[in-house]
Formats: structure tokens, C-alpha cells, sequence
């Protein structure tokens, strides 16, 4: 690596983003052993909460804790935007010369953050935990994820590291970079992995959720899903050319078989049932292909009105409100 002592201040300021969606089961816990974590290092820190639009306890936890502690800011949404966007709103308002990114379960150890300075230091731009195992996951969790950014790797021209999440150290370099690009439907792992810079894989164990429930039930795990696949890919609208290609080929063998036998003997190729088949297969595979054309129409519908990626409604612990 590069010499890292010109470009890394001797005594950085580090922001920890944490995104907190009806939190209010492990606030109480994550924030005094976050706190540790990032007093025990030598550096200046603040924590960034992200209230998600909580409707539980979690945002006036938050304020007693921001009152309490002059290294807390805490950011309040008008409501419900999602993790990934929570995490950019974090980002934004983080002003550190590296900003780490954390949930707020406490499942990525906060430990590892002095870890992923270290990295840091040595020049690497980029520091994102790599799973080496996962406790608390179902199997079925932990298959379809494996299978997922397989997937994804396959259909996508960025390279998006295996087995990775959002816990991640950037750069303020990274980080600006990543606010120039403005698109709603956000998948930070593979954005990030698409700047570039240089990246470093930190491997570590993933624990379980210390309290609560998760907040990815099976039908938001099939919505990032599809953002991941949709945002990094054009791929399944080839789809369409190749299923194509393959039923015209059908298709032509069976004209000319039917024909041959029309007019080189004297029976016909009979049947209905074929052809409803045909028909029936015809159009369930046009049904298909015009929804995933819609996928991405939609998503250019979208992104061309231009709405603001969140809304905040209260801010606390910033310079510009004393909270
Ligand atoms: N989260 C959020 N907004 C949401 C859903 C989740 O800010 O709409 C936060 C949540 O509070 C947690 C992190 O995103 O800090 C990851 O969520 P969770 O632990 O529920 O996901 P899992 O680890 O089960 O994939
Ligand atoms: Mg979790």
C-alpha cells in the first residue's frame, strides 16, 4: 500500500453510523458497548442514530442518551425509509475523516472497528467485514443469501464481495463519492463495491440479534433482493431475446415437420391439446418478460420524479441545533 501517513490524519475523527428501525430492545445495550469500543481507540469519535421512522420507544431512547453523551447525534426520519436508506442518511450527516457503518443488533461486534481503522491507516479505502460464520440465522436464511450473491456475481459486471453486509469502515473519500449517486433503489454493498478504491476483506463471525426481532422479514429479503439484482444488472431483460430464440426454434421445427408430413403422405399432424400447450407456454413466458420489463420501467419512473431519497424530521446533537 501506498504511504498512508501523508494521507490519514494523526488523529482522526471517526463517525459510526447506526441504523435503528424499533430498536427500543437493544439501544440500551448497543450504545454503552459501542461507547467502549470507540473510547478504548485513539481517536475522536460520534455516533450517528438513524431513527427509521420508529414507532416504538427507540427515537426518545435515543434523545436521552444524545442528552447524556456530546458524542451522539441523533437523526429522526418523517417515517419508515428502509436500512439502506437510513445507513446514506447516516452517512450524510456523518463528519468524520472515516465514517464506520454498523446495525444497531449488535450482531457485527463493535470491536472490530479498531480493527478496521487499523486497515484504514495502512491505506485501504474500503474495510468491510467478511462473514465467516453466522449464528442465530436459519438454515433457510443462510442458504438463500449463499445462493443470492452467487447469483447476483454471476449476473452482475461489478464484482460485489461474497458473504459481505453493510458493516463496512469508509473513507470520507468513498463516502463522498458515494453521495454523488443520487438513485433510489439503494444496494450501498454492491455501490460501494462498483467506486472501486482500494477494499480490504476483514473476516469475522457474525452473531446473533442480542435482542428484538428481525426487521427483514422474508418479503423485504425478496424486495433487496430484487433491488440488488435490478441495480447492478440488465441481464434478465436478455432473457427474453434467449426464450425467443429457443421457442421460434421449436416453432420452425414443427412447421416443417408438419408440413413434410402434409404433403409427403396423406395424413396431417392432428391434435389441440399441443396447441393450447403452445399457446398456454407462449403466453406465460410474454407475461414474464413484460413484468420484468415493467421492474425496470418502473424503476425509471422512479427515479425521474426526482423525490428527495428521505425526509427528516428531527435532528439532535448536530452544531446547527443544540437539540
Ligand atoms: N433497519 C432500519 N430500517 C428498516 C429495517 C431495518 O433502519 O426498515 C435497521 C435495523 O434497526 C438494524 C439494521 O437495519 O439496525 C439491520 O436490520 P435487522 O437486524 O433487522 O436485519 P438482519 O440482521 O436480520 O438482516
Ligand atoms: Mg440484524
Amino acid at each position: 500500500m501506498g504511504d498512508p501517513s501523508d494521507s490519514r490524519p494523526a488523529h482522526p475523527l471517526i463517525s459510526v453510523v447506526v441504523p435503528c428501525y424499533n430498536e427500543e430492545a437493544v439501544i440500551g445495550v448497543t450504545h454503552p458497548r459501542l461507547s467502549a469500543a470507540m473510547a478504548a481507540l485513539p481517536v475522536d469519535y460520534e455516533l450517528v442514530y438513524v431513527s427509521d421512522g420508529s414507532r416504538d420507544r427507540t427515537l426518545g431512547l435515543l434523545r436521552d442518551i444524545q442528552k447524556a453523551d456530546p458524542h451522539v447525534r441523533v437523526v429522526g426520519f418523517s417515517r419508515n425509509f428502509g436500512h439502506q436508506i437510513a445507513v446514506t442518511a447516516g452517512v450524510d450527516h456523518a463528519k468524520g475523516d472515516a465514517i464506520a457503518i454498523i446495525d444497531a443488533d449488535l450482531q457485527d461486534p463493535p470491536e472490530l472497528i479498531g480493527d478496521m481503522i487499523a486497515k484504514w491507516r495502512e491505506g485501504y479505502d474500503v474495510v468491510y467485514g467478511k462473514r465467516i460464520s453466522r449464528a442465530g440465522e436459519s438454515a433457510f436464511k443462510l442458504a438463500t443469501a449463499r445462493w443470492f450473491y452467487r447469483l447476483l456475481n454471476r449476473l452482475s459486471d461489478t464484482v460485489i464481495p461474497l458473504d459481505t453486509g453493510d458493516f463496512r469502515l469508509i473513507d470520507r473519500q468513498v463516502a463522498d463519492a458515494m453521495r454523488e449517486m443520487p438513485e433510489h433503489d439503494r444496494f450501498l454493498r454492491g455501490m460501494v463495491a462498483w467506486l472501486g478504491f482500494r477494499q480490504y476483506a476483514l473476516p469475522y463471525s457474525r452473531d446473533a440479534r442480542v435482542a428484538g426481532e428481525t426487521k427483514y422479514p422474508l418479503r423485504r429479503m425478496i424486495a433487496f433482493a430484487t433491488d440488488g439484482i435490478l441495480s447492478f444488472s440488465i441481464s434478465p431483460l436478455r432473457v427474453a431475446v434467449w426464450l425467443g430464440v429457443i421457442t421460434a426454434g421449436f416453432a420452425i421445427v414443427g412447421i416443417v415437420y408438419a408440413l413434410f408430413i402434409r404433403l409427403f403422405s396423406h395424413e396431417w399432424v392432428s391434435g389441440w391439446a399441443s396447441l393450447l400447450f403452445a399457446i398456454l407456454l407462449m403466453g406465460g413466458v410474454q407475461l414474464i418478460m413484460l413484468g420484468i420489463v415493467g421492474e425496470y420501467v418502473g424503476r425509471i419512473y422512479r427515479e425521474g420524479k426526482k423525490r428527495p431519497l428521505y425526509l427528516v424530521r428531527e435532528r439532535f446533537g448536530f452544531d446547527d441545533n443544540n437539540g
